[in-house]
């Protein structure tokens, strides 16, 4: 593998036709973080890679990849609304990525692309960092069913929680989610969190600033010694997290599983060891400053 010695980037004659290239792909994609965590861990490890992102309309992840194969791109980073399309596009998928349906990483294998999904290993390396607790032998809670919910309560149940409820607005995609964690999964109520020792808010609706109704009536079920995560990571303290701190419970925001989900990416995409700590430090600076503007 190619190192690089001046990993600042100082030379006008980089990027080379022999720099490796990664790309994200969304619709849209702009606000993603994504290549700015990667450049960060490539520029860390000393590689000569470099990370962009493609806006990629709804409907065209197929080309997309076949676009990957003719240039040679190493690797993909796949969000909204591609994940499912990618795995159908794939040339193959690991066993988690066929369960889930949805990759959200392709690894670029001498022109053989293998969807993976690290959204569920990144969430519980994020919570294990955060909080020291993992899932094992403890009862859980997802709040939503959609690619992050489904991600959050396959990686809960193989990772031994004993059980995974689901608390989701549409009652099929709750008990298809639900499903996905086998015997210990079940549908649940809002009433059912107060039962969860760990509680996964997994819907986009703590981007509304004054938090969703629905959500903060689910908050009162929360209480002191359970352990809240909410994967929105703008802003960095949701109205559901507020509430949850206000009624005692341990919080933790989404920025650890964006980060710990992207080192996994790049562990699979250069086999080398991934600087996870310079990662996190990277997107809290990126998050401050967007807020601050
Ligand atoms: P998605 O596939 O669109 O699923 C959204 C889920 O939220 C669905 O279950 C949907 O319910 C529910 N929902 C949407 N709006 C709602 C509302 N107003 N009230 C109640 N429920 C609502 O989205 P996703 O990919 O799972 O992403 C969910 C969130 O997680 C997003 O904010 C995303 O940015 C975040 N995320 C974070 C990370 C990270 O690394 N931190 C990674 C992935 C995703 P129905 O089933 O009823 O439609």
């Amino acid at each position: 593998m190619t190192r690089v010695d001046h990993p600042e980037r100082c030379s006008p004659l980089w990027p080379t036709a022999a720099s490796k290239v990664v790309a994200t792909i969304g619709y849209p994609v702009g606000h993603s973080m994504s290549p700015l965590l990667h450049q960060a861990a490539f520029d860390a490890m000393g590689l000569d890679w470099v990370s962009v992102a493609f806006a990629v309309a709804p409907g065209s992840a197929a080309q997309a990849l076949s676009g990957v194969r003719a240039l040679g791109i190493a690797g993909l980073s796949v969000t909204m609304p591609h994940k499912s399309d990618v795995a159908s596009a794939s040339d193959e998928l690991s066993p988690l990525a066929q369960r889930l349906g949805a990759v959200n990483c392709v690894i670029n294998r001498d022109g053989v692309l293998v969807g993976e999904s690290t959204d569920g290993a990144g969430l519980l390396a994020a919570l294990e960092r955060s909080t020291g607790v993992a899932p094992a032998g403890r009862r859980c809670a997802v709040i939503g069913a959609g690619g992050a919910g489904r991600a959050a309560v396959a990686a809960l149940a193989d990772a031994g929680a004993v059980e995974v409820v689901v608390v989701n607005r549409t009652p099929a995609n709750a008990e298809a989610a639900a499903a996905l964690a086998g015997g210990v999964g079940r549908v649940g109520q809002p009433s059912s969190l107060s039962e969860a020792e760990i509680v996964i808010q997994a819907t986009p609706t703590g981007m509304i600033a004054s938090g969703a109704p629905g959500q903060q009536a689910m908050a009162a079920y929360l209480h002191e010694g359970q352990i809240v995560m909410d994967l929105v990571y703008v802003p960095t303290e949701t109205p559901f997290m507020v509430a949850a701190a206000e009624r005692g419970a341990t919080t933790v925001g989404g920025i650890g599983m964006l980060v710990h989900q992207a080192a996994l990416a790049i562990g699979h995409w250069t086999g080398e060891s991934v600087p996870v700590g310079h990662m996190w430090e990277v997107a809290k600076s990126s998050l401050t400053a967007r807020q601050e503007s």
